[in-house]
Parts: C-alpha cells; sequence; structure tokens
C-alpha cells in the first residue's frame, strides 16, 4: 500500500479505512517515515500552531487494589514503599505546579481502597480542594469509577477524566488488566462524556500486539470522542510477572503519535516524560504530539508511573526546564488563557452533542 497515498487522502481530511491506519503503522522505510512524521507535523501546526500545552503530574497515592500485570504499583508488587500524599501536601503541590506555569494538573492515583471509601470522599474533597486553590485546568485519573461518580466528578471540579483502555483487543486485555472488566472500563470514557467531562484514553505499546491492534486502538479512541488520546511505549517494571520483556525501542509509540494526529487533528496529543524521559521529548513533538506530560518538580517525593524516578530529581521534568527545551524547538508553551479557551470549546461541543 503507498504510504503517501494515504497520506495525501488523510490531509484531505478523508476517513482512512482500517487497512490504511494499519499500513502507517506498520511503515518501516525511512522515506515512508519522513512522509508520515513531516505531514503529522504540518496538520498539529496547522491545528496549534506553535505553542503546546504542559502538564503537572501529581502521584499522589500509589496504593492500589489491582494487579495489572504490567504496573510496577501492583497491589502484590512488595518491592515499592508506597505512599498516600496529605490533602494539605496535594494543595501545595498542585499550587507550585500553578505557579511554575504549568496548564493543567493531573491528579492521578491507583484505585487506593482509603480514596474509594464512603462514596469516594477522600478523592472528591481533594479535587474540590485543588479547585478551590488552582484556576487552571484539572485532569483526575483515579482508576475505574461507578457511573453515579461521574456527576460528582464534575461538580467537584474535574474538567478531565483519564482512563487508559491500553488495548481493544480483548485477550491481550485480560493478560494485561488481570481480573477486571474491559466493558466496564471501556464505559469510563462513555459515562464521564455523559456527565460533561472531557476524557483521555491511551494505549500501551510493545506488549505483543500487532500494528492492527494499534491501528483498531487509535480508530476506536477517536470514535469514542477522546479529546485527548496517547500511546506509550511499555517499560519492564521489577516485582511484576512482564518485568523480563525486552522493551521495545520508541518509533512504534512515535507511529502512532503521527497517525493519531493525522486521523484526528483537533486533539491533544500527549509526548510524555515518563517513557524516556527528557531526552525522548523532542522526537514525539516532531512525531505531531502538542502535550508535554509528567512535568514532576523535583524533590517532592512524587512518583512516575512508567519511570518512577527517571529525570525527576535532576530537575530535567522541571516546569523551567521543558520550557527550555521548547524554546530550542522553536515552540512556547501556551497560556492558560489559550488552555481555557481550548476546554470551553470543547465543553460546549460535548453538550451539544447531547
Ligand atoms: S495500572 Fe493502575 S490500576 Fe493497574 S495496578 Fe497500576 S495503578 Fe493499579
Amino acid at each position: 500500500m503507498d504510504i503517501s497515498q494515504i497520506i495525501d487522502k488523510a490531509v484531505k481530511r478523508e476517513n482512512l479505512n482500517l487497512d490504511e491506519v494499519t499500513a502507517l503503522m506498520a511503515a518501516s522505510k525511512k522515506e515512508d517515515l519522513d512522509i508520515i512524521f513531516s505531514a503529522a507535523r504540518k496538520v498539529r501546526d496547522v491545528q496549534f500552531g506553535k505553542k503546546v500545552f504542559i502538564y503537572g503530574f501529581v502521584y499522589f497515592s500509589t496504593y492500589c487494589r489491582n494487579n495489572c500485570a504490567f504496573c510496577y504499583y501492583r497491589a502484590t508488587n512488595t518491592e515499592l514503599g508506597r505512599y498516600r500524599k496529605t490533602p494539605e501536601e496535594i494543595m501545595a503541590l498542585s499550587t507550585s505546579l500553578y505557579d511554575a506555569g504549568i496548564n493543567l494538573v493531573d491528579l492521578t492515583m491507583g484505585e487506593d481502597p482509603k480514596m474509594y471509601a464512603n462514596g469516594h470522599k477522600e478523592l472528591l474533597n481533594i479535587v474540590q480542594g485543588v479547585r478551590d486553590e488552582v484556576p487552571i485546568g484539572i485532569m483526575v485519573s483515579p482508576g475505574a469509577m461507578p457511573r453515579e461518580m461521574f456527576p460528582k466528578m464534575k461538580e467537584a471540579g474535574a474538567d478531565w477524566f483519564a482512563c487508559y483502555q491500553e488495548t481493544y483487543n480483548r485477550d491481550l486485555f485480560a493478560k494485561l488488566r488481570l481480573d477486571q472488566d474491559y466493558d466496564y472500563r471501556l464505559n469510563q470514557r462513555v459515562w464521564a462524556r455523559e456527565a460533561g467531562i472531557l476524557t483521555e484514553d491511551g494505549m500501551l505499546v510493545g506488549l505483543g500486539e500487532t500494528a492492527r491492534d494499534r491501528a483498531e486502538a487509535t480508530l476506536r479512541m477517536g470514535a469514542l470522542g477522546c479529546e485527548q488520546i496517547r500511546a506509550m511505549t511499555f517499560v519492564p517494571q521489577h516485582g511484576t510477572p512482564m518485568q523480563a520483556i525486552v522493551p521495545a525501542d520508541s518509533m512504534d509509540e512515535l507511529k502512532v503519535i503521527a497517525t493519531m494526529r493525522l486521523l484526528f487533528p483537533d486533539r491533544l496529543i500527549p509526548a510524555s516524560l515518563d517513557v524516556e524521559g527528557i531526552v525522548g521529548l523532542k522526537t514525539r513533538i516532531d512525531a505531531g504530539a502538542n502535550v508535554i506530560t509528567s512535568i514532576i518538580p523535583p524533590h517532592m517525593e512524587l512518583a512516575g508511573v512508567a519511570q518512577h524516578d527517571l529525570n525527576i530529581d535532576d530537575g530535567c521534568r522541571s516546569v523551567d526546564y521543558v520550557k527550555e527545551m521548547l524554546d530550542d524547538m522553536g515552540r512556547h508553551v501556551a497560556t492558560n488563557a489559550e488552555y481555557g479557551a481550548f476546554l470551553s470549546e470543547h465543553k460546549a461541543l460535548i453538550k451539544g452533542a447531547e
């Protein structure tokens, strides 16, 4: 299948079928890859110009009741020291990230039974507390929640709900998210949107999926309407059943980023610092990403997810360092007014779709 012809179709906003999307995911010749990445950059720049959104990451509880096979924080991993930040610590961290110039604070936790007790009371209080303190976007990544929780999460102040399916291949899902219900997880983004919350979905790359699996996941995420979609390369974790898997390089992830951009020009697509740290930033931006996620201030005793300490205490995942890197790339951090405009526009679209 001719890659140039597929790219021409995508750039003209003609729908690509599963075979065509699969061909983009499977491309390997240098000239084809150059065409894909260059087209993705152009499409991104037409839509968003040179501005990039930046997200601060507050992983406030590393306790989890689940046992996802790929995850360092799975319940049965006894190798790590877990933590749970107090509400006061979470407010202070969020405020310091806001002061440093981020556009959004991502409040993330494992499926922590303490946060889920009494109708998710502590979680809702934390979201409300941050809403009262910082006038920027709030994303909540709390694991899978019952349907009735979403209006409460919206009322507490969440702009976004993030929950990654990781794969749309049911067999692979069963091997990754052990003892979890595929459809319950799939419905998370549907229920969040019903409540008027923007949604993020994501896939893991390098865990035995095929190019067709990645193509199908991309199309499904787009069809769900998720305003932010992402791919992250699997990083093997000590103390997990997948610790011995030989990690893939990031090329498949970069092709997913570029393909997402070509298919869904107006979506937010992250370049995560949580896979390769700061050295992986440029390639992801050059593949069409327009958000930088997992910015973590140094010396705050906060962890990342896939890379629990990479580049955190050397300051390379700080706002200032990321701003410098963007400067070098001829790009700049979006203002909070610009980010607010994106939120308002897309929330209105969800309402309009109701
Ligand atoms: S991926 Fe999330 S739900 Fe699964 S074990 Fe890790 S923290 Fe828990």
